[in-house]
């Protein structure tokens, strides 16, 4: 049957919520454009965060889509049956439009007519209420108007059936989760015990219907949202009776490049062979959405998942160069994603750098950690793990990894302030703690948004250069970072220019319009951002001004938000410029 393909379930999940009068939106990149609280995009709803919050989207309240993820947070459970890193989230919204009983009602006709799962093999999950928020009744009546016995609806707490903000505040809510029974037998209990590792959690209807305050006070929400996610490779598994998500067709022809490889059979169940085939296929993405292998942020992730499933390859008894190899499987996995194809050159040349780089100091490294070993048998100290990090390109979490293995510990704290001493770790890729959720849009942030459109403006101003275009862009509470091409360091004088110019059209209380239109017809006013993916329709900014003869200072396409006039701003200060690669240089400004 159709649906039991990657293709094919797909077409019918769209296909499903169409006909139920959903837009279908394409898949956003693995890099957030605007969300500096977290490194990659980690579920369907990521990009819709400016909707989430009350914007109008233009293809109006009932979206479906279907989303490429990463989840760093899952790295360490890579090579169980049911977590990847790299996977695709299917997803319904709901923005300020139905609620829980025609939401849960849509996932029930969907798994149980469409891909025809019977309803013994579901189990679902609700929450059981605290003193934040109460025990949703509401979803496990109409799962029980369904059809759902009782005694397969369970109530659990916040920490498995609530999703929070990542931040400190924002939208929030209970969800309820729907597990598919994939033991022998009849279905025995979700929570007790043993039986859970039976049940699969393929699909999560979360109800965004509290705002959580600065004061942690969960206040019920204005707009009321439905965001689902249901994962596609989880999915297949189950509905193909499979044990795993590396039997999968999304799998199986990476996994039989590494047989043909290491020249070993039967690899589907084997740890490193599963490491290596999820972690290729992460970086091939991560790649293609242009990062290249660093030791900071997005490229030290990049260069952990290459460098770990290099280590594994070496476990399998892989003795070349093998990376580049399984390019040509995975790309084969998805026809869809043009863009893996047509990167394909970039995958092989940034995959066959690292893994050469990395293969000079590897087994080097590993010596030093035996004997490092043999000395101690309890720690390795903070400065060994670094020197293994510094010296053998050991990303801690591999050191970590292989002290496990050899049942002894690292010491991080020490490794950390060592690491703080050569800065040469950013503080954020070794902890690795990025969540998904929302970013801090307080008013700073939006503040800082509408800053970057007139510095983005001003820039080409001042310097006279039309050609110069936005190279990166990042915004936290406290200062937005700005890259663009130029070729030479900006003098003080065009700095302080810049900043008079920008602080000119602050005091001149320039209105600013948001206007939804066709992609084509926004570009043609406003251009847009080479390699960006934008919907079919998009919103456009525009910061208002008489005195230019276009009659308007900036135009931009734009997820938002923005403030409405420049007043809002006050004032703004330039507080760094430098130079980050050839020819693009950085700034990093501020708003008082
Ligand atoms: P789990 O508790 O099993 O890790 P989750 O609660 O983190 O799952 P959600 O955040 O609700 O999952 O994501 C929605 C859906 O995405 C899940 O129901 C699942 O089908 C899929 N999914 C989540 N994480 C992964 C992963 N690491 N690999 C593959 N699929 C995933
Ligand atoms: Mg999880």
């Amino acid at each position: 049957m159709t649906f039991k393909t990657r293709e094919g379930l797909i077409k019918e999940y769209i296909k499903f919520f169409r006909a139920k009068s959903h837009k279908e939106i394409p898949s956003s990149s693995l890099i957030p454009t605007d969300d500096p609280t977290v490194l990659f995009t980690t579920a369907g709803m990521h990009p819709l965060i400016p909707f989430i919050l009350g914007q109008k989207h233009p293809l109006g309240k009932k979206l479906v889509g279907v989303q490429k993820c990463i989840r760093t947070g899952d790295i360490e459970e890579v090579g169980d049956e049911v977590h990847l890193t790299f996977f695709e989230m299917l997803g319904n919204w709901s923005l300020g439009d139905y609620w829980k009983k025609e939401a849960i009602e849509m996932s029930f006709e969907f798994l149980t007519k469409i891909l025809k799962i019977p309803i013994n093999n579901l189990t679902v999950s609700c929450f059981e209420g605290d003193k934040d928020a109460e025990k949703d009744k509401e979803a496990a009546k109409v799962w029980e108007s369904l059809g759902i016995p009782k005694e397969r609806i369970f109530f659990l707490p916040k920490k498995d059936n609530w999703w929070d903000p990542a931040g400190e505040t924002g939208p929030c809510g209970p969800d309820t989760e729907m597990f598919y029974w994939t033991g022998k037998g009849k279905p025995q209990n979700l929570t007790t015990g043993d039986n859970k590792e039976n049940w699969v959690e393929i699909w999560n209807d979360v109800f965004m219907q509290y705002n959580k305050d600065e004061k942690g006070k969960y206040n019920l929400a204005r707009q009321k949202n439905v965001d689902t996610g249901m994962g596609v490779e989880r999915t297949l598994a189950v509905l193909n009776g499979m044990k795993s998500i590396y039997e999968t067709s999304t799998f199986a022809p990476i996994i039989k490049e590494i047989e043909k490889i290491s020249k070993k059979k039967n690899l589907t169940d084997n740890k490193s062979a599963r490491i290596v085939a999820d972690h290729i296929k992460a970086s091939a993405f991560i790649i293609t959405d242009g990062i290249t292998p660093s030791n900071v942020g997005r490229g030290y992730v990049l260069r952990r998942l290459i460098r770990k499933a290099i280590r594994h390859g070496y476990l399998l008894g892989i003795k070349e160069n093998f990376t580049t190899k399984l390019v040509d499987s995975i790309i084969s996995i998805y026809p869809d994603y043009k863009e893996l194809k047509q990167n394909r050159n970039q995958i092989l040349a940034e995959l066959d750098k690292e893994e050469k780089r990395f293969n000079e100091t590897l087994e080097k490294g590993l010596k030093i950690f035996n004997e490092l070993t043999k000395q101690k048998t309890k720690e390795i100290s903070g400065k060994e793990a670094f020197l293994l990090f510094q010296s053998y390109g050991f990303p801690i979490e591999m050191t970590q990894e292989l002290a496990k293995e050899n049942k002894i510990k690292v010491n991080m704290k020490e490794f950390e302030e060592e690491s703080k001493k050569h800065q040469e770790l950013s503080r954020t890729a070794s902890a690795g703690t990025f969540k998904s959720g929302l970013s801090d849009n307080s008013e700073k942030t939006t503040k800082l948004h509408t800053a970057t459109h007139m510095l983005d403006e001003a820039l080409r101003i001042i310097l006279k250069d039309k050609n110069i275009k936005q190279k990166g862009s990042n915004i936290t509470p406290e200062r937005l970072r700005y890259d663009f091409n130029f070729p030479r360091k900006l003098t003080d004088d065009e700095l302080k220019q810049t900043e008079k110019l920008i602080n000119q059209k602050i005091k001149e209380s320039l209105k600013i319009k948001r206007e939804e239109m066709p992609l084509k017809e926004a570009v043609k006013s406003a251009g847009h951002l080479p390699g960006a993916k934008y919907p079919e329709v998009v919103s456009v900014y525009t910061i208002e001004d008489k005195k230019d003869k276009r009659g308007f200072f900036s135009k931009e396409i734009c997820a938002g938000p923005h403030v409405n006039n420049t007043s809002e701003l006050k004032n703004f200060k330039i507080i760094l410029e430098e130079s980050v690669a050839a020819g693009i240089r950085r700034i990093k400004a501020i708003v008082e």
